[in-house]
């Protein structure tokens, strides 16, 4: 069984500063680590190919400082890393994100059985990306695995958590799993996982070497743009009552209700 992880680098979340005039995040000075999701996807296919065997690939787009989350993955039992690098990437919305992944899986060939991504980032949170990248591979994906069931050679069963209930799948392979932490804890790395990190070497392409026009990626090749980033503001405007009598206190909220709703329709 071949296993293809994709692995995202994200500012260090427990160090992120907001700036309070701009909304925006404080990106100088900060840490990069995994995309904590995306280390329960690869610790979910490192111990499935410790029982069935075959090889797991990490990939990542992103800047060159991607390659040291690539080593984590190396030490924690990755085989394989790939890193798409190149400044006309920057600006890219998930699609172009997506599009950019999609066509270096396709251009160095990369086989797997199972691809599996986290939900979502815990920068850009918008969990499109596992699923537009299957939409351009043409795979069968299953958002919201909370378990991995069984792996036949020719299946996937998964649980899949929706709002208040569970449901099962079943997915022909190749497929695309977006997964929850619940699938797997992640391991520490190992001395020795540590001492081949080191020394692996990571495949870094640009997008020239995989076949990407810079008109199809960055800003011009992005469908979306961000017009603003703002915090939300919950303005709440309290009124103290101290009825001691609870019946005519209750009456006087749903007469405050009935002209709040009235205001609002109106
Ligand atoms: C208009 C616009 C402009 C943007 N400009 C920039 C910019 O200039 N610089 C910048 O850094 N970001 C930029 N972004 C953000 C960037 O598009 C997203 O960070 C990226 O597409 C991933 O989306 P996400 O973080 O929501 O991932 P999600 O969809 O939430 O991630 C789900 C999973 O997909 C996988 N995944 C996501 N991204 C990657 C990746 N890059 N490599 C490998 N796997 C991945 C991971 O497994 C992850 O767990 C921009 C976004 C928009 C909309």
């Amino acid at each position: 069984m071949d296993f293809l992880v994709l692995v995202k680098q994200v500012p260090d979340t427990e160090k992120v500063k907001i700036d309070p005039v701009t909304g925006t995040m404080v990106r100088e000075g900060l840490e990069i680590t995994m995309n904590p999701l995306d280390a329960h996807a690869l610790e979910l296919v490192i111990s499935l190919k410790e029982k069935f065997g075959g090889t797991v690939t990490v990939l990542s787009m992103g800047p060159m400082n991607t390659v040291d989350v690539l080593r984590d993955a190396i030490a924690l039992g990755a085989d394989r890393a790939i890193l798409l690098s190149d400044s006309v990437l920057a600006g890219s919305d998930t699609w172009a994100t997506s599009f950019a992944l999609a066509k270096t899986i396709e251009k160095l060939n990369i086989k797997f059985d199972l691809l599996v991504c986290g939900e979502k980032s815990t920068d850009g949170e918008t969990g499109q990306v596992g699923i537009e990248l299957a939409t351009l591979l043409n795979l069968p994906v299953v958002t919201y695995v909370s378990e991995l069931i069984e792996l036949g050679s020719d299946f996937v069963l998964i649980r899949r958590s929706v709002e208040d209930a569970h449901e099962i799948w079943k997915a022909p392979l190749p497929a695309c799993l977006c997964v929850l932490k619940s699938v797997a804890e992640p391991r520490l790395p190992t001395l020795a996982g540590k001492k081949r990190a080191m020394d692996a070497k990571i495949e870094i392409y640009d997008t020239k070497l995989v076949g990407i026009r810079p008109e199809e990626v960055g800003l011009k090749g992005s469908p979306t743009r961000v017009v603003k980033v703002f915090n939300t503001k919950i303005a709440r405007n309290c009124r103290m009552y101290a009825d001691r009598d609870v019946a005519e206190g209750i009456e006087r909220v749903i007469e405050l209700i009935k002209t709040v709703l009235e205001g609002e329709a109106g």
